[in-house]
């Protein structure tokens, strides 16, 4: 059997999934975290049998040796290891699609690190310590940002002064492509819909949260941009704020541009609302308690996702399905419906027993049959669509499990 090794590598950690070439489900998936400090620790998570967590001594590159010499326990040598699929955050205006890696594209995913510099050199690194252990192993890339290359200028471009796009790259880019992309693939295959005449609205909604407008396959708006602070309200990301919000700060308070780009990214969103928590179990269980920030927290994400659902389908002729995904647009039915009501305008009818179950039974489908427009769940995968693409660049192997 041969396998694809897919590879999502942080500053101090990396998380893998092994696929086997027949199938969209992981042998294995696991992480290594905290690298290079006495924490440093793997877990790996087979599909069948026992969870091994362990302590390592180990960097990222002692950390990746680790993990192939573990590998034996699960039934598989490395060398049956036929391709390595790296997530890269950013690939700029560089990469509308994946890659295999070679000297150039990887200059290229190297000069897209100012535009992620706390992403893009760990995916760099990933790439590189497998290219000096293996030199012989064909990588791929897969950026977050490709699937939104697609945009046309009068959705990524921001009414700023046009040099700063010409000159510094300042734009709407998009992120989470390979999510919307691999969750638009199955909505589509699953309502059965032409490849050529389709049109969805797509809410990535896990920790941070995006959605798409998907016009016939392609992503045509989006709300994430130059950076991933954009949008929805996220866990500890505020998303969109009036830009003046900054100057305001700092005249009020003092705070320095870091403190506050900081105080956006890690302490607002659904944790600087609530003061409770970033993550939405969480909160749904403070507020279920009658907790009230926890409340507030769930009502402005919901509305604000519901509002910038609506500004999306500006760019689409008809909405064939709203889709939920990510962990919380996945498990949380209460919220979908929520944010479906306040969409009234569209006309949603939700089935609330199929909504109950997450549309096990109905092909992921959350609506009755006679209602206006469509709404569904599709669980994400961004390692099986890493992996498909892996496949197919350097095997061609384009059918999937
Ligand atoms: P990441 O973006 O890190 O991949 P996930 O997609 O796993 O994150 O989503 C994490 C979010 O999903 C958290 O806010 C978590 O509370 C939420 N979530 C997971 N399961 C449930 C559930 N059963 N009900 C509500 N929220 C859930």
């Amino acid at each position: 059997m041969q396998f694809v090794l897919v590879f999502n590598s942080g500053s101090s950690s990396f998380k893998f999934s092994l696929f086997p070439t027949d199938s969209d489900a992981p042998l294995l998936n696991g992480v290594a975290e905290a690298l290079s400090t006495p924490e440093a620790n793997m877990k790996i998570v087979p599909a069948e049998g026992e969870v091994q967590r362990f302590h390592i001594d180990a960097d990222h590159q002692g950390a990746i040796a680790i993990l192939v010499a573990k590998l034996p326990e699960f039934g598989v040598n490395f060398t049956d290891v036929v391709v390595v699929g790296h997530r890269v955050v950013h690939g700029g205006e560089a990469f509308s699609e994946s890659v295999v890696v070679d000297d150039y594209s990887l200059g290229k995913m190297e000069s897209c690190s100012d535009l992620a510099p706390l992403h893009n050199p760990a995916a760099v690194l990933g790439i590189r310590l497998i290219g000096e252990l293996y030199p012989n192993l064909p990588q791929v890339a897969v950026f977050d940002t490709a699937f939104h290359q697609t945009l046309e200028k009068k959705a990524y471009l921001y009414a700023v002064p046009y040099h700063l796009y010409e000159q510094q790259g300042v734009r709407r880019y998009g992120f989470h492509g390979t999510s919307h992309r691999y969750v638009a693939g199955e909505a589509i295959r699953r309502l059965g819909l032409p490849e050529s005449d389709n049109q969805l609205l797509i809410a990535h909604l896990g920790n941070g949260c995006s959605a798409t407008a998907v016009s016939n396959g392609k992503s045509v708006d989006t709300t994430m941009g130059l950076t991933p602070l954009e949008g929805l309200v996220m866990g500890t990301r505020s998303g969109d704020v009036d830009p003046s919000l900054h100057q305001f700060l700092q005249d009020r308070l003092g705070w320095s541009l870091q403190k506050i780009t900081d105080v956006l990214n890690r302490e607002s969103g659904l944790l600087g609302i609530s003061q409770i928590s970033n993550d939405m179990r969480t909160l749904v269980e403070a507020a279920e308690n009658g907790n009230e920030s926890a409340q507030l927290a769930i009502d402005v994400f919901c509305f604000r996702l519901a509002r910038q659902l609506a500004g999306l389908a500006a760019s689409l002729s008809r909405i064939d399905a709203v889709v939920f995904t990510g962990g919380i647009g996945e498990n949380n039915g209460g919220l979908r419906k929520k944010v479906l009501e306040s969409l009234a305008i569209f006309g949603f009818t939700v089935d609330g027993s199929a909504n109950a179950i997450h549309g096990k039974e109905s092909a992921g489908v959350i609506t009755t049959d006679t209602s206006p427009t469509r709404a569904m769940v599709v669980q994400t995968n961004e390692e099986a669509m890493i992996a498909r693409d892996a496949k197919k660049l350097v095997l061609g192997v384009t059918d999937h499990a």
